[in-house]
Order: C-alpha cells, then structure tokens, then sequence
C-alpha cells in the first residue's frame, strides 16, 4: 500500500535531483505526479504554496506537507517509512541481489526511455537514460565476470 494518496513533484525534466527523486519514488511503489515547474498546473501548485519560481525541486505529499529539494533520506522520512533498528543484532539473509538502475524484474535486461515505467516522456531523459544504461550493462557483465 502507497505511504500516501498523493505526491506531487515539481521539478526540471533535465535535473537529477528530480530524476532520483522520481526513481525512489518509482522503486517503493509510490504513486506520484510529476510536473514541469513552467507548465500550468506546475505553476498553480507552486503558487499555491507560496513558492512561485522556485528553481528548486517542490516536493507535495497529500497536497499539505512541502519540501524542498529533499534528500531521499528526508523523503523517506516524510512519507514515515524509515524506521530505526530497535535491537542491536539481527540476522539477515540476502537472496539475490537488487536490481541496478534501469534494470527491469529480468536480470540483465535494461529499460531506457518512454518504454520504462514511470518514464519523463521527454527525449533528453530517453537519450540521457539510453547512455545510463550502457554503462550499467557493463557493470553487470563485469559482476557477473567476478562472480
Ligand atoms: C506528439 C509528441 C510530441 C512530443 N514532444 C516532445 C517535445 O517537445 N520535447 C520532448 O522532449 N519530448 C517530446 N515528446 C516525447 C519524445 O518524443 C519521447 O519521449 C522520446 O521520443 C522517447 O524516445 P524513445 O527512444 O524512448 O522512444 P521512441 O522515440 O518512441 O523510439 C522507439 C522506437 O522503437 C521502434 N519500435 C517499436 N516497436 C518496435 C519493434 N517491435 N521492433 C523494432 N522497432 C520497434 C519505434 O518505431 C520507434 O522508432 C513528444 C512525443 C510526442 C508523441
């Protein structure tokens, strides 16, 4: 179940910040809309805010709380699912391994561009994410040389 209703982020197709924001938000499975900060509805929600031309990335959770250019730590945070650890020992069991930026559920097989899920739609984040992922191909099959 999503953390909440709705997020609704405000930020540059172009800016990284926005980007790991949107994959966060897309790894943990939280809904999100994402706007850009000159179109319409970017506006009114900066406005309504009372952060008119921020060059910031604006963060709304349930249309109440407002960040601004959150880490994902404090993210994390506001949407309430970090936790810290009550015991001081635990035992873990890693099975597999998670997958890489841009990796899809199949191990090895990249998604770049309007294809992938939670995609920007724009054509600099499909080259930019194209690039991205040649090099994470490499790593991959450097892993999978060293395993
Ligand atoms: C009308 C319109 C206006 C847009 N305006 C802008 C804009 O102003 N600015 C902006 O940044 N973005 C804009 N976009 C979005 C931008 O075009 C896309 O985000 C970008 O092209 C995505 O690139 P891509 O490589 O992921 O996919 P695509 O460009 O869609 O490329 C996918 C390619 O794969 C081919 N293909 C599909 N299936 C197969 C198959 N089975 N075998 C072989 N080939 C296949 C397709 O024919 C296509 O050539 C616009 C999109 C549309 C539709």
């Amino acid at each position: 179940m999503p953390a909440r209703d709705t997020v609704d982020i405000v930020g540059s197709a172009d800016g990284t910040e926005s980007y790991a924001l949107r994959d966060f938000l897309t790894r943990i499975d939280q809904p999100y809309s994402w706007l850009e900060p000159e179109s319409g509805e970017g506006r009114a929600l900066l406005g309504a805010h009372g952060r008119e031309g921020s060059a910031r990335t604006v963060v709304v959770l349930d249309g109440a709380t407002v960040l601004e250019s959150p880490s994902l730590e404090v993210l994390a945070d506001a949407l309430g699912i970090r936790y810290s650890p009550k015991r001081r020992e635990y035992d873990l069991i890693v099975i597999g391994r998670p997958p890489l930026t841009l990796e899809s559920s199949i191990p090895g097989f990249f998604v770049a561009g309007d294809v992938r899920h939670g995609s920007t739609k724009r054509v600099s984040a499909a080259v930019g994410e194209g690039a991205m992922a040649v090099s994470l191909v490499h790593r991959y099959l450097e892993e999978r040389r060293a395993a």
